[in-house]
């Protein structure tokens, strides 16, 4: 019963935002039909799923990310707050914006950091946001919609987003493969890029542990940045650096969501595993930009 409620709240929902989409297929406008499907003019159709989320990619695609990582990296952003200071500094800037109405997180995962900086933005500001979040994982937008029900959960390709031109103030990229042409096609002129990069001090616990070379070690986001700079005209670039302590079971959840374990052979984290307590840096560059117009 809860499941079917789940559908069709969010059916109402995208309702109420239908005019921001359009055919993945065919960019025709499209609309809701009987709180079941998402359904363009030409009737491609794209049901709502039990949970809530749409699944608007016209083939299956099949990624390396299953549900034990976003199920990990879900306990260490909602439950062991790694990425607060991170979603804190976000909020803020977006709370600046004249109306921060649509905010688009583009591979969003399982959706904890938009909802996190969408709420605080709306309790803030008084007024609602719509938050959209869109990744490729259907594993990830799965545990977005159990988790997470009064936002918009697409699995879409980053590369053909179904949404008409401009629809967005604030376009996210946390952490995350970017597609530049079409964060330009989405953003409105007024509109704010925030992509987060790693910096060069990142997980460095982990990475002195997995790697065992000193020059693998070591980390550079310069031609991430360069490139960014190439395609946004720059508002702001800012570096954030703390260190968390996290307790067993929150060190067991950082290995299983970061990819550069997975490589590791298990001796090598055993020792890291089996501790009570780790401090772990988290370094990032916050990197802001409006659309070149
Ligand atoms: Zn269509």
């Amino acid at each position: 019963m809860s499941k079917m409620t789940n559908r069709i709240k969010s059916a109402q929902y995208v309702s109420g935002l239908e005019s921001i989409f359009k055919c993945p297929i065919c960019d025709s406008p499209m609309s809701v039909y009987e709180l079941q499907s998402l359904v363009c003019a030409n009737n491609h159709t794209y049901d709502f799923s039990k949970q809530g989320y749409i699944n608007m990619l016209s083939h299956p695609i099949k990624t390396k990310y299953g549900n034990d990582l976003f199920e990990a990296r879900r306990k260490l952003i909602a439950e062991g707050h790694f990425f607060e200071p991170l979603s804190s500094a976000i909020a803020q800037v977006i709370k600046e914006q004249k109306n921060p109405a649509f905010i688009l997180d583009t591979g969003c995962g399982e959706g904890s950091h938009l909802s996190h900086i969408c709420d605080t933005v709306s309790a803030d500001l008084e007024k609602p946001v719509h938050g959209i979040g869109i990744d490729i994982s259907k594993e990830g937008i799965l545990a977005a919609a159990k988790n997470y029900t009064d936002k918009v959960w697409l699995v879409a390709d980053l590369a053909k987003m179904p949404f008409k031109e401009e629809q967005f103030d604030i376009i996210l990229n946390i952490l995350s493969p970017s597609n530049y042409a079409e964060f330009n096609r989405l953003l409105n002129d007024d509109g704010l890029i925030i992509k987060v990069v790693p910096q060069s001090d990142y997980l460095k616990e982990l990475r002195e542990i997995v790697y065992d070379k000193p020059e693998k070690q070591a980390y550079s986001n310069a031609d991430t940045v360069d490139l960014f700079k190439e395609n946004f005209q720059v508002v702001n670039t800012s570096r954030i650096r703390y260190t968390k302590s996290l307790d067993n079971p929150l060190i067991h959840a950082l290995v299983r969501m970061t990819p550069l374990t997975w490589a590791a052979s298990e001796e090598k984290l055993k020792g890291f595993l089996d501790r009570e307590s780790a401090d772990i840096t988290v370094d990032l560059e916050i990197l802001i930009g409006r659309k070149t117009i």
